[in-house]
């Protein structure tokens, strides 16, 4: 077996040890006799995996009983949907915040169900960045302030989230959620695709403050009604039990490794190597986002001579580093390095970068 370094943005690079762990259970689970991906999501095990799962992103997140965690299917982008169905009230206008392909598709859904301002956009700028909280100015009647926490494809992230007083704040976080400490209690609604960096493809984690998800329409689609998820335990019908118990190893790999004040030092020491080689190296490579916003999860950036950027991809490929090459929304080159992604994954590519280089200056 030689596994290699895996950039890639979504599915994306699961730890090592979960992955054994899973295999080793793969065939049976905790002397039960069969394997979680035949077992019933109404069963005493899968019942403590749900619980354990749910109880342990709280414990990361500092949150209490005010809190749920909901494990919802339809990707990030059914999310992008159900927000305004359930939040966006007749009357009331829902506030976006575009800075990216993503955060511009969540606009979408939310025009087709009511009216929405946005209070920021940086699309003409390519979304090369993230605005800072006093840029943000939200709408009288506001319903909530929609903000994509980390975006995936430009390598934009927050790092400073808007004050939003008594209106609420909802984030997608699905390529940032858990990798490093934030201040969770802010927000009335987070959500995040799994497949970035905390699980495989299939689950989408809900975390929602409970008194806001109540008591919102009876005429919704159970499956996108957050109450109906809420009240059953996620477990309104069949969840996607094999991704939920993936996602629950992966956060208590989280804590193991030392939670999120930790898995904070190891991303920002992890995307300095890349950032300070693209720093160094003005003449032959250029980073994509502005300085204040650039994302610790996905590195954007591209080769001064664009002539030789598929020569990069290309090389790191056959140099053991999967997976770089850019958005075709935006080019150049991509290094999605979270949670999982080792330390020496970002060396490994630093060290790459230095020599392409050497090799082509
Ligand atoms: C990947 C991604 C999405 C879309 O997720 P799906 O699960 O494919 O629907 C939405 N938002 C962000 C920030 C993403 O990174």
């Amino acid at each position: 077996m030689s596994r290699i370094f895996n950039f890639s943005a979504g599915p994306a690079v699961l730890p090592v040890e979960v992955l054994e762990e899973a295999q080793k259970e793969l065939l049976e689970y905790q002397a039960t006799g069969m394997s979680i991906l035949e077992m019933s999501h109404r069963s005493k095990p899968f019942e403590q995996i749900n619980n354990e799962a749910q109880a342990d992103i709280k414990e990361l997140l500092g949150l209490g009983e005010d809190y749920c965690v909901l494990f919802m299917g339809g990707g990030a982008s059914l999310q992008f949907s159900a927000v305004p169905m359930n939040f966006l009230e007749p009357g009331k206008i829902a506030a976006y915040a575009v800075t990216g392909s993503f955060s511009d598709k969540a606009l979408k859904e939310a025009k087709k169900v009511g009216e929405t301002a946005i209070v920021f956009s940086s699309k003409e700028a390519k979304y090369n960045r993230v605005p800072k909280p006093e840029e943000i100015t939200l709408p009288a009647n506001c319903a909530y302030l929609h903000i994509t926490g980390n975006n995936t494809i430009e390598g934009t992230e927050f790092f400073e989230y808007p004050n939003t007083g008594e209106v609420p704040l909802i984030a997608d976080l699905s390529s940032d959620i858990l990798s490093r400490p934030i201040d969770a209690n802010k927000f009335t609604l987070i959500y995040a695709g799994a497949q970035k960096n905390i699980g495989p493809a299939g689950v989408v984690v809900v975390i929602a403050r409970k008194d806001f998800i109540k008591g919102r329409s009876k005429d919704l689609p159970e499956m996108l009604n957050y109450e109906t998820m809420m009240d059953n335990e996620s477990l309104y019908n069949t969840p996607p039990a094999y991704a939920i118990y993936i996602v629950g190893k992966v956060v208590k790999w989280i804590k193991a490794q030392g939670g999120l004040k930790a898995m904070e030092e190891r991303n920002r020491a992890k995307a300095k190597l890349i950032y300070d080689v693209i720093d160094a190296n003005p003449d032959f490579y250029k980073g994509y986002a502005d300085v204040d916003s650039r994302s610790l999860m996905n590195v954007t950036f591209g080769l001064v001579n664009e002539d030789l950027e598929k020569k990069f991809a290309e090389e790191a490929e056959q140099a053991g580093l999967s997976g770089l090459k850019g958005h075709r929304s935006v080019g150049g080159m991509r290094a999605s390095i979270y949670n999982a992604m080792p330390f020496e994954g970002c060396q490994a590519l630093a060290n790459f970068m230095l020599e392409f280089k050497e090799k082509n200056k």
